[in-house]
């Protein structure tokens, strides 16, 4: 049975489900790389410049891990999956980068770029489903079967609920007297080496989060009709429209926006949700930027400072 491998990191938070279905009805194996460690961390590093951000430091600690043990490794490259909008450039250049790791299996690395005419949606598809299959009627049906996969996980995100994929605690064990928001990257906020057990601490600190994934894109786009310029960066676009939105909900006590050190898109939508929250928002906001060193017990009294504050506004 052919092998083939998905990196744990950067679009596998958003579109596993879509994937694993596909390669997996179309008869193969699909073996993913483990948690996010330390050692993977120091190992992707070596393969990219110091200035790149820590998410696809990680990714790269991640293929190197699969690389000896996949027939075929899954990296594709994500420009555009909606008109107007686009992955951030170091999403763009992965595949280009991932020249630099030695002995790498062949790549299976599509271009998904739905802006451009001759792309459609199923000849990207098609030309993945080829590497496995001639049969176009069995690449359509298994395109069909993952389709479904990911409209289930979409389900459980718009239902209000963390998909059982990611295993993140989101509601705490009591009753939660605390709502919050909490923004940022998938990759970053379910990778729990990333955001340091950021969602267990909320849990255990009996505070339910609310993310950006669990509005639709109709609500995201309503919240940001108004706004003078189109914010074409996707991840960008999803922030500040969450944080628009969450700010008018009363049962909201606070924002966290967590982020990686060296994110260019974030570096203006930081900027963006801060003047927002400070100037119409009026609820209380954590900034937390990750690097490689950042200390875990630094990060938890910052946690914990920002709900003795979030407490006390709420008695
Ligand atoms: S959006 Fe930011 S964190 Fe994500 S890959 Fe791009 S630079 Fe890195």
């Amino acid at each position: 049975m052919v092998k083939i491998g998905i990196p744990r990191a950067l679009s596998y938070y958003k579109y596993f489900p879509l994937w694993k279905a596909f390669f997996l009805n179309l008869g193969a194996e699909v073996v993913v790389s483990p948690p996010t460690k330390k050692r993977m961390l120091d190992l992707g590093s070596r393969y990219v410049v110091d200035e790149v951000c820590l998410p696809v430091k990680v990714y790269f600690g991640h293929v190197n891990y699969l690389k000896d043990k996949v027939d075929f490794l899954f990296t594709p490259r994500v420009v555009s999956v909606e008109k107007g909008q686009y992955s951030c450039p170091k999403f763009l250049g992965i595949p280009d980068m991932l020249k630099n790791i030695d002995n790498l299996p062949p790549l299976i690395g599509p271009t998904v770029d739905l802006t451009k005419k001759d792309r459609t949606v199923f000849n990207t598809v098609y030309e993945v489903g080829k590497m496995l299959s001639q049969n176009k009627y069995r690449i359509s049906m298994a395109w069909f079967q993952a389709v479904k996969s990911q409209a289930k996980f979409t389900q459980q995100w718009l239902a209000q609920s963390f998909p059982q994929e990611l295993k993140a605690p989101r509601v705490p064990k009591e009753k939660s007297h605390l709502n919050v928001c909490v923004i940022g990257h998938e990759y970053i906020l379910f990778d729990s080496f990333l955001s340091m057990n950021l969602l267990e601490k909320l849990a255990n600190l009996n505070i339910t989060v609310f993310t950006s994934e669990m509005l639709s894109r109709k609500v995201i786009n309503n919240e940001l009709r108004d706004y003078p310029k189109k914010i074409f960066w996707d991840f960008a676009r999803d922030s500040l429209g969450a944080a628009y939105y969450y700010s008018k909900q009363e049962d909201i006590a606070g924002f966290i926006n967590i982020s990686s050190f060296g994110c260019g898109p974030d570096s203006m939508s930081n900027s963006m949700i801060m003047h927002y929250l400070k100037t119409c928002g009026n609820k209380p906001l954590l900034n937390l930027v990750i690097d490689e060193h950042t200390g875990e017990a630094g990060l938890n009294t910052r946690i914990e400072a920002f709900y003795d504050l979030l407490r006390r506004k709420a008695v």
